[in-house]
């Protein structure tokens, strides 16, 4: 299989799975850098996450041209991913979502923190950028270059951010580590949402975050991965380049 077929495979596998998982819903996307092009990436047709297919894959410049659409509607929200690309470099797939527990810690001030080793993969940090900051009243799409480079800005070198009133955005060396990421993402909010209502939170320390990433290895993504691919009904191949 060629490496641009086993990427298409995988993004197919990775919408199955944060559907699957509750990450997304009938919106939400996830993106992966071109492997053989990194001026490209590839994410599919404006569709549901749960429903899409090889066919649905589009190719995209940095700034969201559609190389080949056939036809194809690409996403509103395609430049969040372009922007993440152009920014840095050594980052190879993008989530943009909507999960609901996060939703509440982007618009209260309560900022969403490492509770558990698993959400490690958050870092300390996930800064909140407000779309009316720079540019007022809005529907809160992310739709233009320069909304974008505003948020991957806000992003700084962290590996989520929230927006405010919307979602959020992971990024990741992989498919496989920005998916597990965003899942986790999602489970640490509700938690911390739980733990708050019993008394105050410890959360994971500086040291402990760094410790916990420096041990992970693609073996954590690869356990993650086969059984959410196989609950999402998609067969499990090795991680692509393994
Ligand atoms: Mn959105």
């Amino acid at each position: 299989m060629s490496l641009l077929d086993e990427a298409l495979e995988e993004l197919v596998t990775a919408n199955r799975i944060l559907a699957n998982q509750g990450v997304v819903d009938s919106f939400g996307h996830i993106s992966i850098r071109h492997p053989e092009n990194p001026e490209h990436y590839l994410l599919s047709r404006s569709r549901a996450p749960e429903c899409i297919e090889v066919d649905d894959i589009m190719e995209f410049t940095l700034v969201g041209e559609a190389v080949d659409p056939r036809g194809r509607d690409p996403y509103a929200e395609r430049a969040i991913h372009g922007a993440v690309y152009e920014a840095h470099p050594e980052i190879n797939s993008v989530v943009h979502n909507h999960s609901p527990n996060v939703i509440p810690f982007g618009v209260t001030g309560a900022r969403l923190k490492p509770i558990f080793h698993m959400a490690a993969g958050m870092g300390c940090d996930v800064p909140v950028w407000d779309s009316r900051t720079n540019f007022g009243d809005t529907t809160l799409l992310v739709t233009t270059m320069e909304m974008s480079r505003d948020l991957v800005a806000k992003l700084g070198d962290n590996r989520a951010a929230l927006m405010r009133g919307h979602g959020c955005v992971v990024i990741g060396k992989s498919v496989r580590e920005v998916v597990f990421s965003s899942v986790y993402l999602e489970v640490n909010a509700e938690l911390q949402f739980k733990a708050a209502t019993l008394g105050d939170i410890t959360f994971l320390s500086d040291g402990e975050v760094e410790a916990i990433l420096k041990r992970r290895g693609p073996y954590t993504f690869e356990r993650a991965w086969e059984s959410w691919a196989r609950r999402a009904g998609r067969p499990y191949e090795p991680a692509p380049g393994s």
